[in-house]
């Protein structure tokens, strides 16, 4: 095998630091290996300056000696180049025997990732033929079709045979409403697969546009092909489409538009004598792709520019009058680098849809410290019981209105849906036994509510329903367009009701609606398709809040098998990479998505912080200033005494720690409980007479306005004050909660955050049915049955009533996975919350986890202490107990004295 070359990473803008250059050496190394790797670099380390320098150095590097490999290889005779190979790494063998039989791809690029001006002219198709396969003219006699015909959905019949496979009687309409099936006239064409192609996912796009900017100080924008990648919501430029405004309802409304160029819109008119026949009518689809060679023209034009965001693409769109969406995927086969969120990557539809092609690429996947639960939570599926109702009606409604008119085989289906909806709401209900269900009319006999939780084959024996092929009924669902028929019939019958005059906008926002309810329905659907063990069912029934209001129910489909996804995924790919600020626990991410992989064979690699350790200033404190010692645990938070002794502590923290504070609470309830609290006693007075007070607010607002108002408040609040202009106010203090709108992915860098304090340990609560599914579930990792899940004491079966306790004895039943889960959710929060601050090698920062529970003799510590599980470089400067406030108090005013100091030379 050829000796490694020390790789060269001049790409790099500046003089890296030596963790900068551990980090590259070593995700180089491990990507001439590949496998699956993990890379943990703190916030402010420069973590994707470091990733882009040396994934993309590699590919780089692999495609000049692949393609010189090539060079030699044509001079050889084919048999001795493949018996030359068997010392070479598996990527070098696969590209060369790829090369070398694939003559096309042999056509001398130098490196292939130069600007290709000259894309083939697909695009430019001419206008001539269309029509021409749109299937037989309708040449029968002229009937008017009446306008409530035109919901009727077209003749289907099965094959009779497997159940699966539907057939379209010849109608020339192969149009269909699935992802998988969207294709655009002129944009299907076949662009030449990128060989070495990275794969880059960040969880929004605010990241992603993050990463380019970073990407543009390197010499690879403009070296190799880049294209960012978004969802229709995103880069959608058709003002009525975007007008809809729900992510799934710009999806279906964009697919029915494709569909409708491609296909014509065809209607069934049945007549007088019973006959039928099918008038076509032309359809524009979406004017942004009306004309082919404006998507070619935006093809050049990006290719042209240096690596462009989601919002510079939908810029280029806007000026060139075509859509964004539709042209960066075409340039997605030629992209050496594709920069994408993680749904369209992680989630198998989305990545079908686009067209991705995973094998030998190597994937990026930034922010992954809560990979495994992002991961099966985009394959979970829920309908609540509002929704299951209307859908139901709507069902009622359409096969009333049709059934003589629609054939045997849309009968039957539509029958078998309300089958379905009426099993739903039953059990959601609670009268799985009712002979009869009129809506609504069991709800004032509804018993105390209570969550259940069941695998998929019981939930299907306890409604009766496991005999029905669902697998065939998903079929029939995606390939007959039965729901948007039905919803907009639906959608016409409520306004024409209403009375109201039939504006197109007043039916489209009345059948989006329904729309989003027969969504919800179809994938529960396909989830109950998955196997019995991979997730599993939660049934929350109606809840009477009052003798008036009602808590909707719903039926919520949790998966569970992360380790299923992503094989999937790992199977293909040459590497994937889980990089992150913070990824521990490894072993839990290892046991739930690639337990396969021995922890040996793992690739790890963790760097300390640049900044010096003089520069944080982490606290364990144990005791408030009057000596109370804190435990914030569940039963004794809410004492008045703990309440009053955190608020001496902050009003004492404002003396001495300059600029913002950020204060995290566990859950937005205990946050106002302790607000009010502090209100009534005065503390908060006291408090803000020395900084300004902003609270983080529950409602949905313009987190960037939020923070930019608190940003300028502790910057105009902490400027040096004069004797003729004093400012009794010093900064701000900013009370924030825990996995709310600010605990992740913002920036509280300098003065922002020159303190952030942890109130207690924020364990999610043990009542939450999901959470206990998922805890029994990886406690029952590596068990091969539910006999031994019962040894441990672990429940497998329904459980209703009390759901706390219930959550109590689960987590009392597990010997070890299920409850560090649950333990390590909890520190997987404080970790992402402290880590908002010390964002850069000159920032600095205290940071103060409040609760007795935190301390510890550093030498007893147990591998479970909370302490054990904070980041690698705020652990070793653990300050892990203290005899009194007091010393907390004058380690502070030290480290803020000396700080300042430094930052002032
Ligand atoms: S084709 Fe593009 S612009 Fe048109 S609706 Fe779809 S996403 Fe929007």
């Amino acid at each position: 095998m050829e000796e490694e070359a020390e790789p060269n990473f001049s790409a790099f803008p500046f003089k890296p630091y030596s963790i900068q250059t551990d980090f590259m050496k070593s995700l180089y190394s491990f990507l001439n290996k590949g496998g699956i790797g993990m890379f943990e670099s703190p916030t402010g380390t420069g973590k994707t300056l470091s990733i882009i320098c040396s994934a993309l150095q590699w590919v780089v590097d692999r495609k000049e000696a692949v393609n010189s490999r090539v060079l030699d290889d044509n001079i050889q005779k084919e048999d001795q180049c493949v018996s030359s190979d068997i010392d070479e790494p598996d990527w070098m063998k696969d590209f060369v025997l790829d090369k070398t039989e694939d003559k096309k791809k042999n056509k001398g690029k130098k490196l292939g990732y130069e600007k290709k001006n000259a894309c083939r002219d697909l695009l430019a198709r001419s206008n001539d033929n269309e029509g021409v396969e749109m299937g037989e003219k309708v040449k029968k006699k002229k009937v008017e079709l009446s306008e409530e015909e035109e919901f009727l959905v077209e003749e289907y019949e099965s094959d009779g045979g497997d159940g699966v496979r539907l057939k379209r009687k010849a109608t020339g309409d192969n149009s269909s409403s699935d992802d998988d099936d969207e294709e655009e006239d002129g944009l299907n064409e076949e662009e030449e697969e990128e060989d070495f192609k990275v794969y880059f996912c960040s969880r929004t796009h605010s990241q992603l546009s993050q990463f380019i900017k970073e990407l543009r100080r390197t010499v690879f924008a403009t070296k190799l092909n880049v294209v960012s990648l978004g969802s229709r919501k995103n880069m959608c430029i058709n003002k009525e489409v975007l007008k809809l405004n729900s992510s799934a309802r710009i999806n279906e409304k964009c697919l029915e538009l494709q569909k409708n160029k491609n296909s014509r819109v065809s209607k069934v008119k049945v007549q007088a004598d019973g006959g039928r026949i099918r008038r076509t009518k032309a359809s524009a689809g979406c004017p942004m792709l009306r004309k082919h060679k404006l998507q070619k023209e935006f093809k050049i034009e990006a290719s042209e520019h240096d690596a462009l965001d989601i919002e510079d693409l939908v810029h280029l769109g806007n000026k060139i009058g075509t859509c964004p969406y539709y042209g960066s995927r075409k340039m997605t086969p030629a992209a050496n680098l594709v920069v994408l969120p993680y749904q369209s990557l992680l989630f198998k539809s989305a990545r079908e849809s686009l067209g991705l092609k995973l094998k030998n690429s190597v994937i990026i996947i930034d922010e992954a410290h809560n990979l495994a639960d992002s991961l099966t939570s985009m394959y979970d599926s829920r309908i609540s019981f509002s929704q299951l109702e209307k859908v139901h009606r709507q069902l009622e409604l359409y096969f009333e209105r049709f059934r003589n008119l629609l054939g045997a085989g849309n009968r039957r289906y539509i029958q078998t849906m309300m089958v379905l909806t009426r099993a739903f709401l039953k059990v959601l209900l609670g009268d799985k036994d009712s002979g009869s269900l009129t809506l609504g009319e069991k709800s004032s006999e509804q018993k105390a509510a209570s969550d259940s939780s069941m695998a998929i084959n019981d939930f299907l024996f306890l409604l009766d329903i496991d005999n029905i092929n669902l697998v065939k009924l998903h079929h029939y669902i995606k390939e007959s367009n039965v729901v948007h028929k039905v919803s907009g019939y639906g959608a016409k019958r409520v306004s024409l009701e209403k009375g109201a005059a039939i504006l197109d906008d007043s039916v489209n926002v009345v059948e989006g609606s329904m729309l989003s309810g027969f969504q919800a329905f179809v994938s529960i659907l396909l989830s109950l398709t998955n196997n019995d063990g991979d997730g599993r069912i939660i049934i929350s029934r109606r809840r009477h809040l009052n003798s008036v209001q009602k808590e909707d129910g719903y039926l919520k489909y949790v998966m569970l098998a992360g380790e299923k996804i992503f094989s999937e995924i790992a199977e293909q790919a040459h590497a994937i990479v889980l990089a992150g600020g913070t990824l521990q626990p490894i072993e839990e991410t290892r046991e739930r998505l690639f337990p396969w992989l021995l922890p040996d064979k793992l690739h790890f690699f963790s760097c300390g912080h640049i900044v010096p350790p003089e520069s944080i200033l982490p606290i364990a404190v144990s005791h408030g200033p009057s000596s109370k010692s804190f435990d914030f645990s569940y039963s004794s938070r809410t004492s008045p005494n703990m309440i009053e002794e955190l608020g001496r502590l902050l009003c004492n923290l404002t003396t001495v720690v300059p600029e913002g504070i950020v204060v995290f609470f566990s859950s937005y309830e205990y946050e106002a409980q302790v607000h009010d609290a502090w209100k009534s006693s005065g503390t908060l007075t006291r408090i803000m007479k020395k900084k300004r007070l902003f609270r983080e607010p529950r409602s949905n607002i313009d987190v960037d306005a939020f923070l930019r108002e608190y940003k300028e408040t502790v910057l105009s609040l902490s400027g040096n004050h004069t004797k003729e202009h004093p400012v009794s106010q010093n900064g701000a203090m900013l009370l924030a909660v825990v996995g709310g709108k600010i605990s992740e992915g913002i920036n509280f860098s300098d003065g922002m955050g020159r303190c952030v304090v942890m109130v207690g340990l924020p364990y999610p609560s043990p009542s939450d049915v999901e959470l206990l599914e998922r805890v029994k579930h990886i406690e029952g990792l590596g068990y091969p049955n539910t006999i031994e899940m019962a040894k441990l004491g672990v429940s497998n079966k329904l459980y209703n009533g009390d759901a706390a306790q219930a959550g109590f004895s689960v987590l009392k039943g597990c010997n070890r996975r299920g409850r560090e889960y649950y333990e390590n959710l909890c520190m997987k929060a404080v970790n992402q919350s402290i880590g908002r601050v010390i964002r850069h090698a000159n920032d600095y920062a205290a940071i103060l986890l409040v609760d007795s529970r935190y301390t510890s003799n550093i030498s007893q510590m147990s591998f479970s202490h909370p302490a054990n599980k904070l980041p690698k470089w705020i652990k070793d400067q653990l300050v892990s107990s203290t005899q009194n406030y007091g010393e907390v108090h004058r380690k502070l005013h030290q480290f803020f004295k000396f700080n300042k100091g430094r930052c002032n030379q």
